[in-house]
């Protein structure tokens, strides 16, 4: 991934800083239209995980739709080229104002997760005379097996709506006349491998499918969400997710009825990989036990360590050493969780030398604080770095 041209290129730089690799990212996204569109399924970029203005810009540029979940989020999804009529708002707390903002932009689907929120809309919708489409957000009480952090489709999470609700929900949508029921939306969780729980809730939906044509209420729209883990672990080796096996598992599982159109909305899968944070090594230390080495990034700049516990592959780019040493590498922050990973075996460290932090490219630079009043980070792309 780092030639030495761009290494020659990253010691020109202040750190740290985010790198994003836009080969590795068109050939993902070049990846998943393949295997979306065998089997005609419409791809929503999950905006959240990275809003850099470059990267989605690329996305929205290979058609992919959008899915939100602020009013901000739908701004810029806008402002960057994502069409209206490809934009879904999802969120457990949408604010009048951000619900104004997606009706007066004419966005493609409301993703609602409680009757109270669809009052609002609907409140809101006819004060604009606007209609509203809704796909309800439900919970299918699936687990996914991943952090606890990231499950959000089981009945104790706060997202969606549970399945004994749906009677008072169906009730609530057919008094509301600027609200139109288009389909119905799931998204169980996040960095999930184990394609078994895509399966799990591809049974689910169908129960659910059969439920809503009961009450003669026949789906347009089906929108499985996102969650497809990538490979933290291998970078290298597995820099892609298994987009194949996981579109044919859907188009196997779901029951799809003719006509109707299929969503996925991925984040983490896209842009994953294709990031990397370069921090610098400020000093190492000797502790009793340990050795550190100090990078000048810190939890500030990328917070999944200390937030989920999460493992992000750490090299030294810039060492010529021929041997390897055990460090934990810490950040500059004064918290103790500032750490970004323990017993790290990273070619002979020395003060100056480059790191960097792999697979940050999703919820890394999105997370972004100046705690401790902190510069933020700027950001790269390869394509840039190489031809300026
Ligand atoms: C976060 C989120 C996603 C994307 O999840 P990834 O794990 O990044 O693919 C999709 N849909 C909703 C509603 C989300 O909140």
């Amino acid at each position: 991934m780092f030639t030495t041209e761009l290494i020659q290129q990253f010691k020109e730089l202040e750190t740290p800083f985010y790198f994003y690799d836009t080969d590795l990212l068109d050939s993902t996204l070049a990846e998943v239209k393949k295997y979306a569109q065998r089997y005609d399924f419409t791809v929503h970029y999950a905006v959240k995980a990275n809003t850099n203005s470059e990267i989605m810009s690329r996305i929205a540029k290979e058609g992919l739709g959008a899915d939100c979940v602020s009013g901000n989020e739908v701004t810029q999804a806008l402002a960057v080229g994502f069409q209206a009529d490809d934009i879904v708002f999802a969120g457990v707390g949408k604010s009048d104002k951000e619900i104004l903002t997606a009706l007066e932009a004419d966005i493609f689907c409301f993703n609602s997760e409680s009757v109270q929120e669809l009052e609002v809309i609907q409140e809101l919708a006819q004060r604009v005379e606007k209609v509203a489409r809704i796909a309800l957000r439900l919970n299918p009480n699936v687990k996914a097996n991943t952090h606890k952090y990231i499950t959000t489709g089981l009945e104790e999470n706060k997202f969606g709506i549970s399945l004994s609700q749906l009677p008072e929900v169906l009730q609530v949508l057919e008094k509301c006349k600027n609200l139109e029921l288009v389909g119905i939306h799931f998204h169980i969780g996040s960095q999930i491998l184990d394609l078994e729980n895509f399966r799990n809730l591809c049974q689910r939906l169908n129960e659910i499918q059969d439920t809503f044509e009961e009450k003669n209420l026949p789906l347009k729209h089906i929108n499985v969400g996102g969650g497809l883990g990538i490979d933290y672990r291998s970078p290298n080796s597995n820099p892609m997710s298994n987009f194949e096996a996981y579109f044919q598992l859907f188009a196997e599982n779901i029951q799809r009825r003719p006509n109707q159109k299929i969503h996925f909305e991925l984040g983490r899968s896209i842009v994953g990989q294709c990031g990397s944070l370069i921090t610098k090594v400020l000093y190492l230390k000797e502790g009793l036990k340990k050795k550190f080495v100090i990078t000048d990034a810190g939890m500030n700049d990328l917070i999944r360590p200390s937030l989920y516990q999460a493992y992000h592959k750490i090299e030294n780019i810039t060492s010529t050493a021929e041997t390897a040493e055990t460090y934990d590498v810490v950040g500059p922050v004064c918290e103790s969780t500032d750490c970004f990973d323990k017993n790290v075996s990273l070619k002979q460290t020395q003060r100056g030398d480059l790191l960097a932090i792999r697979s940050a490219g999703a919820y890394g630079e999105v997370m972004i604080s100046n705690y401790n009043l902190r510069d933020r980070a700027k950001s790269y792309c390869k394509d840039w770095l190489l031809n300026q």
